[in-house]
């Protein structure tokens, strides 16, 4: 499953906005029976609306959306690659994760102490990628070394040491190793580093309530930032998901609609994720239910129905395959088998957003 690691300084918000979506999770909890939630763990489900609709046309009992891992990294300040603060530690937390939120604040609040005295979102982030780059140069000096001793027997190590000759003036002059182009050899050599700037990266900007639906003028300056490093900015108000989560759910239209807005970012923010790292959705539906399914962007069919079970993708035959809006179009699946739309594709297909899948296999 997709992990998104929460980081940001002390004080934006992160444990507000974790708090919320643990709290979305125990709601679904019923639904999944099978996953215990770690203190520091939070599952959320990925909003899609097709679930529902499909839902309806086979009359299925239950509904299971796909669903993203965000894991609260606490414990980032100042200082953190030199082992300051849980330091060390919570790098290793971040290694493992396939995304990173960096929370920024962007919300004013006297009570609240900012711990560098003052709102500014720039400075902020800042601070923690310099951490973070610290942490990785630091990681990488320390592995060339050996490449370079390998290098003079081993060809994959030649490889990885031009790879991490390209990330070590990038990182020195206080930039991420994102900008570094690598061929997919070098890539898949330095991957085993867990390099954190390399990771994809999401600013999630923590406004007031009142700032939620038109930004304000912090907003603007992340987005500017984040453009010239090609990540990606959500606007979130972190209070605002914390008290919808306290609302019966027949109060919290009304309580968007006050503020001029449809959600208070947490979904924006779970899509957002979701489409960042190159995730597709594929479909399964019946009677006993309707559930979406994560996969990567070129996956076939057999590897997409290991995500189910990995005795589905060593047996696979074939997979019964209509797409979303065929389906949707002709109202059942035997509509869309009249009308030629359901194809029976075989182990080299590639799975399609928006596929419905029924899988033929041996056991
Ligand atoms: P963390 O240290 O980043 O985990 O920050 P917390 O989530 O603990 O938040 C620090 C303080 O800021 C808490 O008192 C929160 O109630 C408050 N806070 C978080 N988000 C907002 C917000 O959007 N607006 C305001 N006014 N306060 C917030």
């Amino acid at each position: 499953m997709l992990r998104a690691g929460i980081v940001g300084l002390p004080n934006v918000g992160k444990s507000t906005l974790f708090n919320a979506v643990v709290a979305n999770a125990k709601a679904q909890a019923a639904n999944y029976p099978f996953c215990t939630i770690e203190p520091n763990v939070g599952m959320v489900a990925v909003p899609d609306d097709r679930l529902k609709v499909l839902a309806e046309i086979s009359g299925s009992a239950e509904i299971l959306a796909a669903r993203v891992e965000f894991v609260d990294i606490a414990g980032l300040v100042k200082g953190a690659s030199q082992g300051e603060g849980l330091g060390n530690q919570f790098l290793a937390n971040i290694r493992e994760v396939d995304a990173i939120v960096h929370v920024v604040r962007c919300f004013e609040d006297d009570d609240v102490i900012h711990v560098s005295g003052s709102v500014d979102p720039v400075r902020d982030i800042e601070v923690i990628n310099i951490e973070l780059g610290l942490a990785d140069l630091d990681q990488v000096e320390r592995r060339v070394e050996r490449a370079r001793k390998q290098a003079r027997t081993s060809k994959e190590a030649q490889i990885e040491t031009a790879a991490l000759e390209k990330l070590i003036p990038v990182l020195n002059e206080g930039k991420p190793a994102r900008q570094v182009s690598l061929t997919d050899e070098e890539e898949a050599l330095i991957k085993p580093l867990g390099l954190l700037t390399r990771k994809p990266i999401i600013y999630a900007t923590n406004v007031s309530e009142d700032d939620l639906a038109a930004g304000n003028a912090w907003v603007e300056q992340v987005r500017t930032l984040a453009a010239e490093e090609k990540a990606q900015v959500v606007v979130v108000s972190a209070q605002v998901e914390s008290e919808l989560v306290e609302l019966p759910e027949s109060d919290r239209t009304d309580f968007l609609e006050s503020l001029g807005v449809e959600e208070g970012g947490l979904k924006s923010l779970i899509r957002a994720t979701y489409e960042l790292l190159g995730l597709r959705t594929y479909f399964t539906t019946g009677p006993k239910e309707t559930r979406a399914w994560t996969i990567h962007a070129g996956m076939v069919a057999p590897q997409a129905a290991g995500v189910i079970h990995t005795d589905f993708e060593r047996g696979f035959i074939r997979a019964e395959t209509v797409a979303y809006t065929d389906l949707v179009t002709t109202g059942s699946m035997a509509g869309a088998k009249e009308k030629g739309l359901v194809r029976s594709e075989g182990k080299e297909y590639v799975v399609q957003e928006g596929d419905v899948l029924l899988f033929r296999f041996n056991v």
